[in-house]
């Protein structure tokens, strides 16, 4: 699990991985929270009461959300969506807001009720449930933690001004990188350490777990904000810079002006060096194997003996490291950038990491930068919220635990392994019945598809966290513990049989997971509810919206970088030269459909960076389709509320996509996220066949696609 501190990441489903404001700004843990496919992790509101809600509490479709007004063939989307977009206001504590963000509020409501009474309960002494009521009620004391004041960056700060030689620097570097990105399941690359590490398969040797190294160090969520010279992201390039200097002026270091220059230049060094979100999407230019002893060949000027020493890493033999440029340009500049602006640097990070856990002004200040100048959003959440995203962070399977025991009755689970039986049916007998695919490719594809791990609701075993001391009244040392304590648990997984059941995401998590390398899905119990899954909804429904997000996610296992792992989880090439071709002629369709959307007149959507979100999206819906027409049978859906049963399927998957974003929101996700914004998620219908003849699309209209522009994948 990656860390409190906060994004929001992982390979979901449907959803996604998006970083969100809360979480950036929740920062001070570690973890890093999905990214993944699906919808992702948008943050929970304050109340739903006087709002108009996302979705409304039927068991069908939301006809009095819709805007019949629009075609469904022009945009779709607001037909689907329209009548609740004008209603509905973004709350001023949210960076965007939706459907997903009634579930997510939904399960930190719940989460927070969990925590409320483990804290005020009596339980023993080093059980999961006094550490979560002890965690939680030392980051919700701020008077304690404003009684405190910087007194807790004292040491951090005291070590980071001793560091006196390179070595020193190397050291201090290594020993502060942790576990906290996630390059294939969560599919976050994002980490203020100069590195990050990722425990998991080797992607050679897939029953043996690596050492991955991937680039980090940047406080803004991309290169781009970095080196772009728009004029909108220099405003942004001088708020960091401000940012900078009150940060340092909070916690007493003299100077700040000046030494928020040197941060920010030398920050821009480390980006000129990283590779671009989408070059970094790209497993097999990361499949890169590098013996210990050749870090100082490769990539000279950090003492690697006194990195990996510190990182207590010094015995892997071994590492993969994703975008080796990044690692040499970066080492480089640890050996050759003055000790001074690395300093400065390492001060700078060592506050805005901890904020969330120190006095107000801390965390205010580093909401208004990545709340509000980067998401734009104008009100900081409040701190029971915080908490619970922290706590969540910290201790995630020990909420988890709880949090299904509570919440996720037995029956739900076997309904949904029934739909994702159902599901995985459909899609195999869409192998079959792929025309252009060498029969020797089927047969592997198939078998991947057999082997598939589909974990629902929550892990079958659970992290024991007995090593983690957590203190009440000492929120700053707990949420470090408890980084240190996840960076260590990764580690000890070095040497061990490789476990396919383990989870990506934790079970009070509003996401889905598709974990390429281990062939597993993980749909998390927090997901699992209506208008998502409704035990109580019809097919029509039941399969626009689950069925789809189960689709998606297996589809995942077979997009262009799922297609790439075979059944054991190998990174092989399983395919004919023949079915490649076939299979980059579709996916340059899609890349070049996707490329053609402007969300903004100066921005458009980045068809090669969401392609393998695009292609889940193509194929899960088809499957869904699929799996909904073979339960039906012959027999045609009845008409309820207006609508055919097909019609009905579509519009329930449109509205799985209900959100609105705020400007700076929407386009840090065109640059950085692997999805789609909504409402073009919501348009991958203009691909299947059967929504043409549902809703009458016609040439002329503003989705209409000839027969031969609809991509089909699988
Ligand atoms: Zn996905």
């Amino acid at each position: 699990m990656p860390s409190a501190a906060a994004q929001d990441s992982g390979r979901i489903i449907l959803f996604m991985r998006r970083l969100e404001a809360t979480a950036l700004f929740v920062a001070s843990l570690t973890l890093p929270v999905v990214a993944g496919c699906g919808t992702g992790a948008k943050p929970p509101q304050e109340s739903t009461d006087s709002k108009p809600a996302a979705q409304a509490a039927t068991h069908d479709i939301d006809v009095a959300g819709m805007d019949r007004g629009v075609l469904p063939g022009d945009d779709f989307f607001r037909f689907a969506n329209g009548g609740w977009l004008k209603a509905t206001e973004i709350p001023p504590d949210r960076s965007s807001y939706g459907v997903w963000s009634i579930l997510i509020e939904q399960a930190q409501q719940r989460t927070r009720d969990l925590l409320a009474g483990a804290a005020a309960g009596k339980a023993a002494a080093g059980s999961d449930e006094r550490k979560l009521g002890d965690y939680y009620a030392s980051y919700l004391d701020d008077q304690a933690i404003d009684a405190r004041g910087a007194a807790p960056l004292a040491e951090p700060l005291a070590a980071i001004a001793a560091i006196a030689d390179r070595r020193a620097l190397s050291a201090w570097l290594g020993q502060t990188i942790r576990a906290d990105v996630d390059p294939l399941n969560n599919t976050n690359f994002q980490t203020d350490h100069i590195f990050g590490v990722w425990i998991s398969q080797d992607l050679d040797d897939p029953a043996r777990y690596a050492p991955y190294l991937l680039q980090g160090g940047l406080g803004m969520p991309d290169r781009d904000y970095y080196l772009d010279a728009s004029p909108r992201m220099d405003k942004i390039r001088t708020a960091y810079r401000d940012y900078i200097v009150t940060m340092l002026k909070l916690a007493g270091v003299a100077g700040p002006d000046a030494k928020a220059v040197r941060v920010l230049a030398l920050e821009r060094r480390i980006a000129a060096a990283h590779w671009t979100r989408t070059a970094s999407a790209d497993v097999l230019k990361a499949n890169n194997h590098w013996k210990r002893e050749e870090f100082e060949r490769r990539a000279p000027g950090i003492d690697w003996a006194a990195f990996f020493d510190a990182a207590k890493l010094q015995a892997a033999p071994a590492f993969i490291v994703w975008q080796p440029s990044a690692v040499t340009g970066i080492s480089a500049l640890a050996g050759a950038e003055p000790l001074d602006s690395w300093r400065d640097y390492l001060t700078f990070h060592a506050v805005d990491h901890h904020a969330g856990v120190l006095p107000r002004a801390f965390a205010e200040a580093r909401f208004a930068f990545y709340g509000t100048t980067l998401s734009g959003t104008p009100q900081m959440p409040d701190r029971w919220k915080r908490a619970v995203d922290s706590t969540n962070a910290a201790l995630p399977e020990a909420v988890g635990k709880v949090y299904v025991q509570r919440y996720f009755p037995p029956e739900a689970k076997a309904q949904v392994q029934e739909l994702v039986t159902k599901l995985v049916a459909a899609f195999d007998r869409r192998i079959d019945n792929l025309a252009w695919m060498a029969p020797k490719t089927k047969a592997s594809a198939k078998a991947k598809l057999a082997s598939l791990k589909v974990g629902i609701g929550y892990p079958d075993a659970w992290r024991d966290y007995s090593a983690l001391e957590i203190v009440r009244g000492d929120a700053f040392g707990n949420a470090s513990r408890a980084e240190r304590f996840d960076y260590e648990a990764n580690l000890a997984k070095l040497g061990r049989p490789m476990d396919r059941a383990e989870w990506s995401i934790a079970p009070q998590t509003v996401n889905a997971l598709n974990l390429p390398a281990q062939n597993a899905l993980n749909f998390p119990a927090a997901i699992l509810q209506p208008p998502f899954f409704d035990p109580a909804a019809g097919p029509a429904v039941t399969y626009g919206a689950i069925g789809t997000i189960i689709g998606h996610e297996i589809s995942h296992s077979f997009d262009d970088q799922g297609s790439q792992f075979d059944a054991s989880g190998r990174l092989v090439n399983w395919w004919t030269p023949d079915d490649v071709a076939h299979f980059k002629e579709a996916s340059a369709r899609l890349v070049a459909q996707y490329n053609d959307y402007r969300p903004f007149p100066d921005l458009h959507v980045n068809g090669q960076l969401t392609l393998s979100e695009n292609i889940a999206d193509v194929a899960g819906l088809s499957a869904a389709y699929d799996a909904y027409r073979i339960v039906s049978g012959s027999q045609a859906m009845p008409v309820a509320q207006g609508f055919t049963g097909d019609q009905r399927f579509f519009i329930s998957f449109g509205q799985t996509w209900r959100n609105k974003a705020r400007e700076e929101m929407a386009r840090q996700w065109t640059v950085t996220d692997g999805h789609a914004l909504d409402e073009y998620r919501a348009d991958t219908v203009r691909n299947i066949e059967a929504w043409y003849s549902a809703f009458d699309a016609k040439p002329g209209q503003h989705l209409y696609l000839a027969p031969p522009e609809r991509v089909r994948v699988w």
